[in-house]
């Protein structure tokens, strides 16, 4: 286990005079502590220091300062991870990318925006929609989550069915490795076959092996037509094996996502508001389309509709307007809050199977809850494989609630194994999943990551403790 030194007051001092009183946060329990967790909320430890660098050669020099001193440093976007990824568990010097948000170059002619890596998810989204392009990967957490952290932890989202995950959308990063090697593997194109490809090794990296501080991003034409499809079912199983049989028809869906009625009846008590065919449907899709072309889309969404009618669906609603939009997603992307906050307590998986099997997989979780008398509440962007399978408390006693969501964790990730899939999709390994690391991957696949590690950071500096110990 490595040795970390504590930050002196002469080294804060410092710190404070090279960068600016502005830049630093310290010996203040009460702004430190928003920076000490993510949204994982299972862990906290209060980082030393908070340093918010102003400009991109700031990076070198905290990390210089940081290796020279033996402080650990731990990389923060948006702090929206759930696996507690971006917690300082050593404390040392948390960075703070926020700033460093300037979107630099949207370049028409070769579709890729060049941007820094502390810019918001959305706020990119709406930048590149304002020039008729489109950056498709929209984690839910799309409002407060930065590109940095996206790329850090592979993100995902709704869109992934058809467009896939932030790992296809990076052309290039600008990093700095902890040894002083700078990354400038990519650039404004696609192809590349040149040698290893730094590039994919720090995406899904989780701030282990390299600050981020610039990167260049895929975009595509804006499709400005999208229809969305909400289809209740009476059925769960109805609803489970109508995903894979939709996506068999290959109508290029840019969503299915699944939801679970019991998650719906969180959502309703915690928006208080009420959603159609939530007293009769045990589970409801939501099916996206989206195009260039009004009359294709249209056309798709109908044949859809048919479909999921053929599949046993109550019923099939089409919002195409704003407000009936804004409706549906507020529920979807409020359902992580409403299990917290209704259920009293979660915690959550993002296993992933082949698309494939998912009905085997939701229906195989539900079984799991029954088992261990736990309330197991799945929904989820299913279209690709993946689902967030959850595990609430309501009035479960602490000793219980302990014991039971330990019991029914690791049955789900044993499910998912054994279903050909794998333990984390897209919210990475962090601090919540490293004791499971060994059901998924070989010793020698792990021993091959630690060496990696040990040849970027060999004074294991960066995010140490963080998907594996080292
Ligand atoms: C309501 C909600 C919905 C969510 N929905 C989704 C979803 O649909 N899909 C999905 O994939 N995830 C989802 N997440 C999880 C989370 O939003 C993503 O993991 C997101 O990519 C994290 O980005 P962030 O900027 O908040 O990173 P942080 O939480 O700040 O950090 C995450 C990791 O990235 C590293 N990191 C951050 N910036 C850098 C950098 N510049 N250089 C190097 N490393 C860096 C950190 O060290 C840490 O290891 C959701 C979370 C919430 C709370």
């Amino acid at each position: 286990m490595t040795e970390y030194n504590k930050l002196t007051d002469k080294l804060i001092n410092q710190i404070e005079r090279t960068f600016g009183a502005e830049t630093v946060i310290y010996n203040d329990k009460f702004a430190l502590e928003p920076f000490g967790k993510d949204e994982g909320a299972e862990f906290f430890a209060l980082p030393e220091l908070v340093f918010t660098p102003q400009d991109e050669s700031n990076i070198k020099e905290i990390l210089e300062i940081a290796l020279k001193n033996k402080v650990p440093l731990t990389v923060r976007g948006g702090g929206t991870g759930v696996t507690g990824a971006a917690v300082p568990i050593f404390g040392g010097i948390v960075l703070n990318m926020q700033k460093l948000n300037k979107i630099l170059d949207i370049d028409k002619k070769n579709f890729c925006v060049e941007t820094q890596v502390g810019v918001i998810n959305k706020v990119l989204q709406d930048a590149v929609e304002k020039e008729g392009l489109f950056y498709p990967p929209d984690p839910n957490s799309l409002d407060n989550c930065t590109i940095g952290g996206n790329i850090a932890t592979c993100a995902g989202g709704p869109r992934a069915v058809k467009y896939g995950i932030t790992r296809n959308y990076v052309y290039n990063i600008n990093a700095i490795f902890p040894n002083g090697a700078i990354s400038n593997y990519g650039g404004r194109y696609e192809k590349t076959a040149t040698g290893y490809n730094l590039t994919h090794l720090l995406i899904g990296s989780e701030g282990t092996l390299a600050i981020f501080y610039r990167a260049v991003l895929k975009l595509l034409p804006y499709p400005n037509k999208v229809i969305d499809l909400l289809a209740p079912f009476k059925s769960f199983e109805d609803a489970s094996n109508a995903i894979p049989k939709i996506l068999a028809k290959n109508l290029q869906i840019s969503v299915c996502e699944f939801i679970d009625n019991r998650a719906i009846k969180y959502s309703e008590k915690f928006l208080n508001s009420k959603f159609q065919y939530s007293d009769e449907a045990a589970a409801q899709l939501l099916i996206q389309v989206d195009g260039f072309d009004e009359e294709e889309v249209e056309k798709i969404s109908e044949r859809c509709a048919e479909l999921l009618l053929e599949f046993n669906a109550l019923d099939v609603f089409i919002a195409s307007d704003k407000k009936n939009k804004e409706k549906l997603w507020g529920m979807r992307r409020n359902l992580r809050d409403a299990l917290k906050h209704i259920g009293k307590d979660k915690l959550g998986e993002d296993v992933t199977v082949p698309r494939s099997r998912i009905s085997e997989l939701l229906i195989g979780a539900r079984k799991i809850g029954k088992l261990h008398k736990i309330n197991v509440v799945s929904y989820g962007h299913t279209g690709d494989g993946n689902v967030h399978i959850n595990v609430v408390k309501d009035d479960l006693s602490d000793e219980d609630w302990q014991l039971r969501k330990r019991l029914a964790i690791n049955d789900i990730l044993d499910l998912a194994i054994k279903l050909d899939g794998t333990i984390s999709g897209e919210h990475g390994i962090g601090l919540a999943k490293k004791k499971f690391l060994f059901k998924r991957l070989s010793n020698a696949e792990i021993n091959i990551m630690k060496q990696i590690k040990k040849t970027v950071d060999p004074s294991n500096i960066l995010n140490p403790g963080k998907i594996f110990d080292f």
